[in-house]
């Protein structure tokens, strides 16, 4: 948000043009160099399906490495990359990290289903997009099927006919398409008819009140009923903290969960200690 005032605050100065420009081209190298330099790291969270208690999938969370070794969160750079309209970079090389690992994982006889990833709206507008996505997958030898692009729903009116096309075209290839944040303060029915999202998050906000709140269960009661009334074949829970949380969530519908109750998003190597290990162990036996 600090970088986004900055911003805001520099486009108002007179005659920038040029400034903005260079601001923006300096932006793309230092971003470039940090992905060049392994800077951003890949973080997984696992999301349980809530009936079995087993792992039905994992979400992807962008790290940043600082100079001084501190793990950064991406509520402190996503915004400034978006701003600029250069995010995009970042979106495919998390895709490519993700990708890299599932093969790896694979050569050791570990096959994952699905990972999500995150793709910013101004990523989903860059030309070529799928072609882009479609070599990355390729390259690693990933099949569309185990990757989920979650997409948020705060998009401008203008852009979503473009968009559905979009998406459709993604699906049509393969890869699954999820709604993230959905019933945030962004909410708007309006998106659901898109396209038939393969899945849809709802957002922590109303995960959070859940309990202490009768509203909050209605609504998310209902938006969960509507979700299997138009036939979207999942449901995720953002932001479970608590067993009651998942608890009244299980009772109202909702088909996975993901959240701290569950596990915190972890670094690669822990996340392969603590969900790989079983078949790690199976292998051993080979
Ligand atoms: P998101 O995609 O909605 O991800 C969920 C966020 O909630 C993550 O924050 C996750 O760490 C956090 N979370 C999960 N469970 C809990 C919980 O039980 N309690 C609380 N308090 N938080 C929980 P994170 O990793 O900081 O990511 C924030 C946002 O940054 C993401 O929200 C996503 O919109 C964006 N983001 C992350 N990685 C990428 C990326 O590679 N590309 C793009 N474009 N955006 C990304
Ligand atoms: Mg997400
Ligand atoms: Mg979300």
């Amino acid at each position: 948000a600090t970088d986004r005032m900055h911003l805001n605050k520099r486009n108002s100065y007179k005659g920038e043009a040029e400034g903005n420009e260079q601001f923006k081209s300096k932006l793309i190298e230092k971003l470039q160099k940090d992905i060049a330099d392994n800077r951003f790291l890949v973080y997984l969270q696992p999301q349980i399906n809530l009936k079995t208690d087993e792992i039905g999938g994992v979400e992807a969370l962008v790290r940043y490495l600082d100079e001084e070794g501190k793990v950064v969160p991406p509520v402190s750079f996503i915004g400034k990359y978006e701003t600029e309209g250069i995010i995009n970079y970042l979106d495919l090389h998390m895709l490519e990290m993700v990708c890299a690992l599932i093969k790896k994982w694979r050569e050791r006889g570990k096959e994952i289903n699905n990972i999500s990833v995150n793709f910013s709206r101004v990523t989903m507008m860059v030309a070529g997009i799928v072609k882009k996505i479609l070599s990355i997958c390729n390259r690693y030898e990933v099949l569309p099927e185990q990757i989920t692009i979650e997409v948020t729903e705060s998009i401008g009116l203008l852009e979503r006919r473009e968009l559905k096309t979009l998406l459709e075209t993604l699906q049509k290839e393969g890869f699954k398409i999820s709604l993230d944040d959905f019933g945030s303060r962004y909410s708007d029915l309006a998106i659901l008819s898109i396209t038939n999202f393969n899945e849809i998050k709802l957002d922590k906000s109303l995960v959070d009140t859940i309990e202490s709140k009768s509203k909050s269960r209605t609504i998310a009661g209902y938006v969960l009923q509507m979700c299997m009334g138009l036939e979207l074949s999942h449901t995720i829970a953002e932001g479970i903290e608590n067993i009651s949380q998942k608890e009244i969530l299980k009772q109202l519908g909702c088909e996975y969960g993901q959240g701290y109750l569950f596990d915190r998003p972890l670094p690669v190597d822990e996340f392969e200690k603590k969900y790989l290990k079983e078949r790690r162990k199976s292998d051993e036996h080979k």
